[in-house]
């Protein structure tokens, strides 16, 4: 079809790939263009809350994702000493999670979760070693423009380009610098034998302690735990927002914790520190022709763990948004989408910002208070979790 509409993407990330599949699906044209010289995610696990997953189902993901996910057992939080469990939720156990939120809860392997995105992609949507330096958006057309001076043309421009994105000024000029949290985090992946102090490796779990927390839960086929230790640091001077760093770092930062998690901390061979910024939320995502998705759009502090999610959210409503439109109705229907998409991101933001104070509060009076609120928190995330993204726009087609 000749007068088919046609949407290039900046960025072949989690957002890039799930809207070239949920557009392909709907049969509008679409190309992704992404820098580097192969589709690849680090080695690391996250979590996908149903709020994400059942759209990734509705995508027919679903059978290929069940393969390659862990469902957790159960949502603990544990005190960072003793270990004593403070709050226990079900979350696979009695199928709860997947009953109250509408689909399940998964962590899986970044390479394996971009294996089941790369796999639904069709062929020659992606183009690689294609890094986008400027955007010029014209009268018909709008133009991307790569390092190797080459240029490609499109109806629709998206920037699914991360943190760092040189969409996002464009649409947004400067205004979007980063914000530094006072917070690093310790990335690693251990396998579940080298873990004989963990009391049970099946739930998705958080200890929680003065100034410091750690997360971990279980991915590739249950043998394999990740985790994300994170602990208050006055700045941050690095040049680039990860590096390396000896394992002793992190080790001696949670000396006198309990057994489980010093042993997690210090399983790993080679260890690397990550800065944890977020962006203040942008005044506009959307310029004419050109929209901006995911992290480029609402990088967050990974809290809540709805980075990723949230980026799955934008991209299916996206492609709902651009689907059966006519040219004349793209900056409309890309402001509409944007509308729908700004109020909640930055809700979640600002939800994710709290999570890490709460959880690392002193021992003391108001530890009291928080432990009640641990008891509470699948009611308080519910707005996140059980959330249809399709049905609140009125969108869902299938
Ligand atoms: C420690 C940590 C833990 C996290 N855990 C979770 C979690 O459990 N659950 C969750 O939901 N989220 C989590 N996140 C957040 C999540 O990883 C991100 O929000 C998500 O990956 C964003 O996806 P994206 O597609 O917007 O960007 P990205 O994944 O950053 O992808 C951007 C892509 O664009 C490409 N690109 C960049 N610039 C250009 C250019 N100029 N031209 C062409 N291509 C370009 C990049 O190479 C990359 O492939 C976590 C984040 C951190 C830091």
């Amino acid at each position: 079809m000749a007068d088919e509409l046609r949407v290039a993407v900046v960025g072949g990330g989690i957002g890039g790939l799930v809207l070239a599949i949920a557009l392909a699906q709907r049969d509008v044209h679409v190309e992704v263009y992404e820098q580097a010289g192969a589709l690849r995610e680090i080695g690391a696990g996250v979590a996908l809350s149903g709020n994400a997953n059942r759209l990734l189902h509705r995508l027919g993901l679903e059978d290929a994702l069940r393969a390659v996910c862990v469902e957790p057992s159960e949502l603990v939080f544990r005190r960072w000493d003793d270990g004593e469990v403070i709050a226990a939720h079900p979350v696979a156990r009695d199928g709860w999670y997947a009953d109250t939120q509408g689909a399940p809860f998964y962590g899986v392997h970044r390479v394996e979760l971009l294996r089941v995105l790369t796999e639904a992609v069709p062929e020659g949507v992606v183009r690689l070693s294609r890094r986008a330096v400027d955007v010029a958006d014209g009268p018909d057309k709008v133009r991307v423009t790569f390092a190797d001076g080459t240029s490609a043309g499109a109806d629709v421009l998206v920037g699914a380009d991360g943190v760092h994105s040189v969409v996002r000024r464009h649409v947004a000029g400067e205004e979007a610098a980063a914000v530094w949290s006072g917070t690093i985090g310790y990335r690693g992946l251990v396998s579940v034998e080298d873990l004989p102090s963990l009391p049970d490796p099946t739930p998705l779990q958080f200890w929680a302690g003065p100034g410091r927390h750690l997360l971990h839960y279980a991915i590739s086929g249950g043998r394999v735990i990740n985790y994300l230790a994170v602990i208050r640091q006055a700045e941050w001077t690095g040049e680039t927002w990860s590096e390396p760093c000896a394992v002793d770092d992190a080790v001696s930062a949670f000396a006198a914790w309990h057994p489980a998690v010093t042993e997690m901390v210090g399983a790993v061979d080679e260890m690397t520190r990550w800065a944890l910024h977020d962006h203040a939320p942008l005044r506009q995502w959307t310029a004419g022709r050109v929209a901006l998705l995911g992290d480029a759009a609402h990088a967050m502090l990974p809290h809540q763990g709805q980075g990723a999610n949230q980026t799955i959210e934008d991209a299916v409503l996206l492609a709902d948004s651009l689907t059966g439109i006519d040219r004349d109705e793209i900056p409309a229907a890309l402001r509409r989408y944007e509308d729908q998409r700004r109020p909640r991101t930055r809700r979640v933001q600002g939800f994710s910002r709290m999570a890490a104070d709460c959880l690392h509060l002193p021992d003391g009076p108001e530890i009291e208070a928080r432990d009640a609120m641990l008891k509470r928190v699948p009611d308080d995330i519910a707005w996140i979790h059980g959330y249809d993204v399709e049905e609140a726009a009125g969108r869902r087609v299938q």
